[in-house]
């Protein structure tokens, strides 16, 4: 009896909490736990927090969310974000523009940028070839870089793809399409993992796979 009264009250709390004294609450909180890690109870104490903030904080936060989505866009280049039709990246004259780094994602490049190794372009997939997710290299913007690559003078390709099997195949329909194109096409060092996302090493190792980026067909023809 004991057990099945605790039961109701865990039971209870867990779904009577969010139907709160307020249909606006309640729009909040549905929103705020559609966020990736983010479950009811910390988007219910998210929403209370934004509703105790000064009227000019609460329009800040508002007006930031809604730029992320009406004001970025991609680089018509590289496809990284960016405020402008041609992102910070392929604007910055400093750059090796004969050299472009292949990365899955905005986070990767990233990454890349925060070891401070690397001086060259990106170009940014969208993610990697993946048939079991119904992705292919249609969905990708491949065929935007296979035209950079026949309009620039590209003299190096970095393959930063994540070391999984999608990634490799990745690399490898890449590698197919340029390799009479384009006279090195290296790949990073396998110290950062295999399976292991760019995004989780650190920056050192990261820096140091780059330094240390070897020949895609050498390593290739090793496995
Ligand atoms: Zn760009």
């Amino acid at each position: 009896m004991i057990i099945h009264s605790s039961f109701f009250t865990i039971f209870a709390e867990t779904f009577t909490m969010f139907t709160s004294y307020s249909k606006y609450l309640d729009q909040a909180i549905n929103e705020i736990a559609k966020l990736p890690g983010i479950g009811k109870r910390t988007a219910l104490r998210l929403a209370l927090h934004i509703n105790k903030l000064e009227d000019d904080d609460a329009r800040i936060l508002s007006e930031s969310i809604l730029n992320l989505k009406t004001k970025i866009v991609k680089c018509s280049v590289c496809h990284n974000i960016s405020d402008d039709a041609i992102c910070e990246i392929c604007r910055q004259p400093k750059r090796n523009t004969q050299t472009i780094c292949v990365v899955q994602d905005i986070r990767d490049l990233i990454a890349i940028e925060n070891t401070a190794q690397y001086s060259g372009l990106y170009h940014v997939l969208g993610g990697v070839i993946s048939p079991m997710d119904g992705i292919g290299p249609a969905q990708l913007s491949l065929s935007e870089f296979f035209k950079r690559i026949d309009s620039e003078e590209v003299e190096e390709v970095i393959l930063a793809l994540p070391a999984t099997v999608e990634g490799d195949t990745t690399n490898f329909y890449i590698y197919k399409n340029i390799k009479d194109k384009v006279r090195k096409i290296t790949t990073l060092a396998r110290g950062v993992g295999i399976g292991e996302e760019l995004e989780y090493a650190d920056e050192v190792t990261l820096g140091r796979s780059l330094h240390t980026r070897t020949d895609f067909e050498m390593q290739y023809q090793k496995r």
